[in-house]
């Protein structure tokens, strides 16, 4: 009795590399574009579509991050959108930013 075994071969799927993915929402100001993209869940993809709204809102070209949000893609597709979570943080950091967005739309 031999105790041969048979060759596996291990296929190697090909993940695609983390560099494929896109930022979504990029500060240029306090961020470095080397930055680690984070993967985005459909529920943070949410979150950014709903920080558009209350920036989109906004009359000051400052606040209202229209070079940011105008990168943001309408549908999300987890293969390819990514954030960093600092850029991410402060955009949906939209609780000084004064609103008349009914909390029930905003409420999951
Ligand atoms: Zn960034």
């Amino acid at each position: 009795m031999s105790d041969e075994r048979p060759v596996q071969f291990t296929v190697k799927k090909k993940i695609p590399a983390s560099t494929g993915k896109v930022g979504i929402v990029h500060y240029s100001n306090i961020c470095v574009s080397s930055a680690k993209i984070g993967n985005l869940s459909e529920h943070s993809f949410r979150q950014i579509r709903s920080a558009i709204a209350v920036h989109q809102l906004q009359s000051s070209e400052a606040a209202c991050k229209s070079n940011i949000c105008r990168n943001v893609p309408d549908q999300f597709n987890p293969d390819v959108h990514g954030v960093h979570w600092e850029c991410y943080r402060n955009f949906t950091n939209v609780a000084d930013l004064t609103v008349d967005v009914p909390t029930e739309a905003v409420r999951v």
